[in-house]
C-alpha cells in the first residue's frame, strides 16, 4: 500500500492490542461502554491479543488499519 500522505510504500504488518481500540469523532476519557454515535470499535477487549491488518509509514509516523 502506498502512503496516502507521502506516496511512499508502507510497511505491512499488524496492529495489536488486548484492550479495546476505538475510532471516534470526538476525544473521550475512557474506552469503556457505551459506545457513542459515530464510534467504530477497531479492536475488542480480549484475554488474548487481537491482530488486525495494518500498514505503517515511518516517514509520516502514521498507521492505516483494516477492521471488520
Ligand atoms: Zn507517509
Amino acid at each position: 500500500m502506498m502512503c496516502p500522505w507521502c506516496d511512499q510504500e508502507m510497511e505491512q504488518g499488524f496492529l495489536m492490542s488486548s484492550r479495546p481500540v476505538i475510532f471516534g469523532p470526538e476525544e473521550r476519557e475512557s474506552v469503556l461502554w457505551p459506545r457513542k454515535k459515530g464510534e467504530v470499535e477497531l479492536m475488542k477487549l480480549s484475554w488474548t491479543i487481537s491482530n488486525i491488518p495494518a500498514w505503517h509509514c515511518a516517514r509520516c509516523r502514521r498507521v492505516v488499519a483494516e477492521h471488520e
